[in-house]
């Protein structure tokens, strides 16, 4: 039987005994023990409490228990919990038109997946259908998920134990902080990575390239704002060579950037947009890719070979249903740009001006990374162990965080208040301190 009254040991026990965890070799686990939440805060069952500002996986852009999104899905499962995604289903409609209704002009229906790596396995499989091509082009600098295209057309290192699907290639996008291009400003940057860009459709054979597939503002590969000119740069370039364009919206999408799609923040409109995450703060898994009209009037005479059995689930239905509703109503998307731009962003521009360790801050809205460096005039990286032990020391501190190689994302969910950031700044501040003094050149 279940204990009524369950310790963290007991849970921690349960869990290393027989589970078995993403991205990991499995012996050297010491999970976490998270008992539940609200808001920005989480406990464990000892009561210790933690501000999240890594929002999970960057996914609980509303936070913890919302309680009408929690309520939604209770009564949806008072409903029907269950059913098949060829059948009509009212929250399944509702919730694709309320997605649609923060797309731009143009993108008329839905294909509702699990999560996000199906999601991109599946944008992929529409453009390679609709072009009749097979190269799918991607960034280095990119995470695209875990499943057998996704984590292909995915650039990080990750990818390499994984190479089983064909017809990816990669290209360099922007990065000026490390630039691949010898470039001294966003300019230069921004002109070089396109040209780049142009040199690898040409010698990958442009009548063989099916789709361009970018994140709009690459995640986990480091909080990458493309300059002001790259994103439009690659539309241009697609259009030239009858080539589609993709934008992974999954972790950037729905408030995270201040704007309901990253893609607000540039002048550029792709083919289809894949989401997840955000759309429902993971309440419930789903994810799903919004198509634009030239490819759903393709698809009105073309068979579509794909699916799976949980297509518009919906609990999750119900979920992004409340999610985006309680995002309107409660004014989330504007908070994540006024917190960002007046508090977060501010305050961690002054944490980099105390403390050498932090060699770059960048980001937009609750979407921040800073870059940690043991050389600041070389960009040296500071090594993986010494990130994970600040991880665990902002955690002692009650802050969780999300790190990532050398880096720390401060990704807060959409509703953190001013308290809050001040509360993260200053045991960001305290720790990283401590770690400049001894590990900083
Ligand atoms: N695309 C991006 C940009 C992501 O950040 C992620 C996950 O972090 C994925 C796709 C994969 O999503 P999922 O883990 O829901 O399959």
């Amino acid at each position: 039987s279940i204990p009524a009254q369950p310790s963290n040991q007991y849970v921690h026990d349960l869990d290393r005994e027989h589970v078995f965890h993403s991205w990991s070799t499995q012996g050297a686990l010491n999970p976490l023990v998270i008992a539940g939440g609200s808001g920005c805060t989480l406990w464990d069952y000892d009561g210790k409490q933690y501000l999240d500002f890594s929002s999970q996986l960057v996914n609980t852009n509303i936070g913890h228990q919302h309680p009408a999104v929690v309520a939604a899905i209770k009564a949806q499962a008072d409903t029907l919990v269950t059913v098949a995604p060829a059948t009509a289903n009212l929250m399944r409609g509702e919730a694709a038109k309320r997605i649609l209704a923060r797309a731009p002009a143009g993108f008329s229906k839905v294909f509702f997946t699990n999560a996000g790596a199906d999601a991109n396995e599946n944008a992929m499989r529409m453009a390679r259908i609709y072009t009749g091509r097979d190269k799918i082009l991607s960034a280095y600098r990119s995470y695209h998920g875990s499943t057998g295209a996704a984590i292909v057309a995915t650039g990080d290192p990750r990818r390499v134990p994984n190479e089983f699907a064909r017809g990816h290639v990669h290209f360099f996008n922007p990065y000026l902080y490390r630039t691949e291009f010898h470039a001294s400003n966003e300019e230069e940057e921004c002109e070089r990575a396109l040209a780049h860009l142009r040199r690898v459709i040409e010698c990958e054979g442009p009548g063989a390239t099916a789709a361009i597939l970018l994140e709009t503002i690459p995640g986990t590969a480091g909080i990458l704002v493309p300059p002001k000119g790259y994103l439009p740069g690659v539309r241009k370039l697609a259009d030239e060579y009858g080539i589609l364009l993709i934008f992974d919206e999954v972790m950037a999408g729905f408030g995270r950037t201040g704007s309901w799609l990253a893609l607000d923040h540039f002048d550029a409109v792709p083919d289809l947009i894949c989401f997840a995450k955000g759309v429902n703060s993971g309440y419930v898994p789903a994810g799903g890719v919004m198509i634009s009209k030239p490819i759903c009037d393709y698809f009105d005479n073309h068979f579509f070979p794909g699916g799976l059995t949980y297509s518009g689930h919906p609990l999750a239905m119900a979920a992004i249903v409340a999610t985006l509703d309680a995002m309107s109503e409660e004014g989330m998307v504007d908070n994540a740009r006024r917190i960002g731009q007046e508090l977060l962003g501010p305050g961690l521009e002054r944490l980099a001006e105390r403390h050498r360790l932090i060699g770059e801050v960048r980001g937009i809205g609750l979407f921040w990374a800073l870059e940690f460096v043991s050389d600041a005039r070389l960009r040296t990286p500071l090594a993986g162990p010494l990130v994970a032990q600040m991880k665990a020391a902002f955690a002692a501190r009650g802050l969780l965080t999300f790190t990532v190689e050398n880096r720390l994302h401060v990704v807060p969910p959409c509703i953190v208040n001013a308290a809050q950031v001040e509360e993260a700044l200053a045991i960001l501040d305290e720790v990283i301190g401590e770690f400049s003094a001894r590990h900083a050149a």
